[in-house]
């Protein structure tokens, strides 16, 4: 089943394109439009636009769209999804499973089941154990409710008989890892534990992490989802449904390393917090962090102890190499966030850490003067030279000054000879080099049938005018007569066709961008069109004087008159090549068309 024209018609409507994208990417407006670097390839200077119209494109790779496409490219969702979360941020109601029969979405859907189920058994008797552990750890009924925590019976079937009553396939039950076939008897995964649902960006659960509640040492006291065709344990951070809207608003986030360290810090009112899903801090999940949130500020709120300090360090490269504007935040020993901020005054004391926060640089530094290692002469070069190579990994130059100042501090030394080892290290770092394959990589072009460069400059401008507005097409057609044979490309001819076909729509880009199947290529070149007339480009300033000057629609006569002379032109040489001795027939055609050249000069391009 299809979803309705009229719930996507009202979906593009209701939603403020700009405000969408500049959740995700810092849009900066420029003239009537909004300028960013493109998040769809690399580049240094913006090229990717959003019109306050509805779509947006990107000069550089051709990327473009609407709202929909938008969602699509960026969060990898299918046309179904992203219409369905467009739907839920304007408040109109669908439901998604009316649409989809995908093996990704009904894994999903067993996910949600089991989540509801974890949830329901929590709350009664047979729950009391873990309901007794989350509340020991002080988590109140609101924060369980917020994070839909759960409990997993100690049956060894429960979920598994849940999914049967309800008519699931074992064949799928097995796929998702939430049930395990042991010679042939199947058995749940999750046993006798409290549940943490682990969801994705937009709140679906897509995997868990279960801690046991019964002191068993016989068996591990987390276990956690495998990965799954709709769960990858290295991009995923636990908590970021919950947290992203408050990222967002503070453009801070805090990763910490257990899920409950999540929880009470949330409960506490900090609510931007994430933590890896039972692995080390990966810089895949950075990467999905920077991307879903575009936030800056990140503090490593690691354990007081041996592991947490290491685990700042491994984590420091990704950090910087994904842009974010780092600093770590050192716990006394022994010391958890957790218990922090479950301790009297602990709130004062999380923001006591919080502003007394150090950059990496300090840190790497305290580290190695605890453990004496910052004491000869080799010690310190060696940590200078480990420091600056981190800075090197930042992508912000400017930057770089400042935490050569941070080093100088610490170490009392000149900053000119600290400039020198500098230079004499980038001189010798492979990176640089790297990074300017990447900028040549940039915008790569594909072998494609709807290339704006393949069409006549004419027929470009003719076809800016047509995407104007419905009125502009009824111009062109009954005054101008214009018809697929008016122009010369295969490309443009084929254009006109479609536009035709759309003849009724107030803006021809809007409707087909609608469509599920909708032909990208040909979006891209028209929205490319339609976005030029904003382009800084020489040309197009010319053609918008002589708009102002004159009127358009004598710019589109000319350009109309151009293309007919070139028709003619091409008409001719052909002609002149076919054309035997004595052909009185193609004599006349030759000297006709000649004429009405001449005649079209005469006329129509007297004043070029
Ligand atoms: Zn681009």
């Amino acid at each position: 089943m299809r979803i309705s024209k009229e719930i996507i018609d009202a979906v593009v409507q209701r939603t403020d394109i700009v405000g969408l994208i500049g959740e995700y990417i810092s849009l900066k407006k420029v003239g009537s439009n909004y300028k960013a670097l493109c998040p769809f390839h690399s580049e240094k200077t913006p090229s990717f636009s959003v019109s306050e119209k509805g779509f947006f494109h990107c000069f550089g790779c051709n990327e473009g769209g609407n709202a929909i496409s938008f969602l699509q490219k960026y969060l990898n969702l299918s046309f179904v999804e992203a219409v369905s979360e467009l739907a839920k941020r304007c408040g109109i109601n669908i439901d998604l499973q009316e649409f989809e029969q995908s093996e990704e979405s009904e894994i999903r859907d067993l996910y949600n089941i089991a989540q509801e189920f974890y949830s329901m058994l929590l709350v009664q008797n047979s729950g009391v154990e873990a309901l007794d552990y989350f509340k020991q750890r002080n988590l109140s009924m609101e924060t369980i409710k917020e994070f839909s925590l759960g409990y997993s019976s100690n049956k060894w079937d429960a979920l598994f008989r849940e999914f049967m009553r309800r008519g699931i396939s074992t064949e799928l039950v097995i796929k998702s890892g939430l049930v395990v076939n042991k010679n042939n008897k199947f058995y749940d995964f999750f046993r006798n534990r409290a549940m943490f649902p682990i969801k994705d960006y937009l709140g679906r659960t897509i995997a868990f992490g279960g801690r046991q509640i019964d002191g068993n040492k016989s068996s591990p006291k987390y276990i956690n989802s495998s990965d799954t065709v709709i769960y990858d344990k290295k991009r995923t951070l636990f908590g970021i449904a919950e947290a992203k809207n408050s990222i967002r608003k503070t453009d801070e986030v805090f990763i910490v390393e257990g899920y409950l360290d999540v929880l009470s810090l949330s409960q506490a009112g900090i609510k931007n917090v994430v933590a890896p899903c039972g692995t080390a801090l990966t810089k895949e999940q950075l990467i999905y962090l920077k991307k879903h949130t575009n936030v800056n500020v990140l503090y490593f709120l690691f354990d007081g102890d041996l592991a947490g300090m290491n685990a700042a360090l491994r984590g420091i490269p990704a950090a910087l190499e994904v842009g974010f504007d780092l600093r770590i935040i050192k716990l006394p020993e022994g010391q958890d966030p957790d218990t922090l901020i479950n301790l009297e005054g602990g709130y004062d004391e999380f923001m006591y850490h919080k502003n007394h926060a150090c950059s990496f640089v300090d840190f790497i530094c305290d580290r190695k003067r605890n453990e004496n290692k910052l004491e000869t002469p080799a010690e310190k070069s060696e940590t200078i030279q480990e420091i600056i190579k981190l800075i090197f990994l930042i992508k912000d130059k400017t930057q770089h000054l400042f935490y050569l100042e941070n080093i100088k501090e610490i170490f009392n030394m000149p900053i000119e000879i600290l400039k020198n080892i500098y230079r004499d290290l980038l001189r010798n770092n492979a990176k640089p080099k790297a990074s300017n394959k990447e900028e040549n990589n940039e915008a790569s072009t594909k072998d494609v049938f709807f290339d704006a460069e393949k069409l006549f400059p004419e027929e470009k401008t003719i076809f800016k005018f047509i995407l104007k507005n419905k009125q502009n097409f009824k111009t062109i057609k009954e005054d101008y007569r214009v018809a697929e044979n008016s122009f010369i490309t295969d490309i443009a001819k084929s254009i006109f066709e479609i536009i035709n076909e759309f003849w009724d729509a107030e803006d021809v880009v809007q409707e087909l961008m609608k469509e599920e199947d909708r032909d990208e290529e040909l979006i891209q070149l028209l929205l490319k069109l339609k976005m030029e007339e904003f382009s800084q480009s020489a040309k197009w300033k010319e053609f918008t004087e002589i708009e102002t000057k004159v009127n358009t629609e004598k710019v589109v006569g000319v350009a109309l008159a151009r293309l007919r002379v070139k028709a003619i032109e091409i008409e001719l040489k052909e002609l002149q090549q076919k054309l035997k001795v004595g052909d009185m027939q193609g004599l006349q055609q030759i000297n006709c068309l000649q004429k009405e050249k001449q005649d079209i000069i005469n006329t129509d391009l007297r004043y070029e």
